[in-house]
């Protein structure tokens, strides 16, 4: 469903308008030729910044990890946030499939024995076990050699191996920027009116900062959730708690697919007291029940307050 950045623009526009005829909602500029960057609300768009390149196509997930040109965010967010954000993934999911023993790539780390030669390795698993490589540039030549030796005398009795995850942390903040930018390229601007979506445009700008629970994200192997989950969910948990649950798949060329599951706030005073008792409660047991919703990119032309409609309920759109 790679789409052209022209019909995009087209799409997103019509939906705005539709939006936008709702008496209770209030937009600067007021004209009927623009799109605004999901990302940011900082900024908005004609069809002729497509062109100059100030706004831009955007993948969902990364286009390196199987995802499809969607959404047109502009050019900072784009930038900035594919560097901050985005890159750490691609690290992130190369490590996953190294330590399952898939894909090209190898994970960081070091090997360090008892008295404390230290060389920089690097690790993956195949099918016979375990690949350690050595990294000599990285590594002091003497530690190198004493290990070496270490080996070729059989003496070795404990090897401490670490391996260096990289950034997780940031990594998931990209699945949950791919799941807001889904959300929206499935439900459009309506999706948007959410006042509990704030806080996360504002970590997607802050990486750095520790804003959203990371315990919302979550992956799987692909058997663990069914196919037909795929796309926009509504997840219900005891005793009272809802989400929006977008689940998505993300892999690398060739390699194992990793079936991603993030919780989004809903729109109303309260929904995102949810979000607020995540950090701080402990995993229990708990009921939940996911709803689908079959929504086609197409329909937030037809129904441009789908996400709301979702949510209350007003209208199962599910088969
Ligand atoms: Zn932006």
């Amino acid at each position: 469903m790679n789409k052209n950045p022209y019909s995009l623009f087209e799409h997103y526009k019509q939906n705005l308008n539709l939006v936008r005829a709702d008496p209770r909602i209030k937009m600067e500029p007021d004209r009927d030729d623009i799109v605004i960057c999901p990302l940011c609300f900082k900024k908005w768009f004609t069809v002729e910044n497509i062109k100059e390149k100030s706004l831009t196509l955007e993948h969902v997930p990364p286009d390196t990890l199987g995802g499809k040109g969607i959404a047109l965010t502009c050019k900072d967010c784009n930038n900035n946030q594919g560097s901050r954000i985005d890159s750490f993934l691609v690290s992130y999911i190369n490590d996953l499939d190294a330590l399952q023993g898939k894909g090209e790539g190898y994970v960081d780390g070091d090997m360090k024995t008892d008295d404390g030669n230290r060389v920089r390795i690097e690790f993956r698993s195949n099918e016979s076990g375990w690949e350690v490589l050595g990294v000599p540039k990285a590594s002091n030549p003497k530690h190198i050699e004493f290990i070496n030796e270490q080996f070729r005398q059989n003496r070795v009795e404990r090897i401490n191996l670490t391996l260096r995850i990289t950034n997780p942390r940031r990594a998931k903040l990209a699945l949950l920027r791919s799941a807001y930018l889904l959300a929206f390229g499935y439900l459009g601007h309506g999706f948007l009116i959410n006042r509990n979506l704030g806080p996360l445009r504002y970590q997607f700008q802050h990486p750095e900062e520790d804003i959203f629970p990371m315990q919302a994200i979550h992956i799987f192997n692909p058997h663990e959730v069914a196919d037909s989950f795929v796309g926009i969910n509504a997840l219900y948990q005891s005793p009272r708690e809802k989400s929006y649950y977008i689940i998505f798949d993300v892999q690398r060329a060739e390699s194992v697919t990793h079936r991603v599951g993030v919780m989004l706030p809903g729109p109303n005073s309260g929904d995102a007291n949810f979000f607020v008792d995540l950090k701080s409660i402990k995993h229990q047991k708990s009921e939940v029940i996911l709803n689908h919703y079959n929504v086609s990119f197409e329909d937030k032309l037809e129904f441009p307050f789908i996400a709301h409609d979702i949510w209350n309920e007003l209208r199962t759109i599910s088969e």
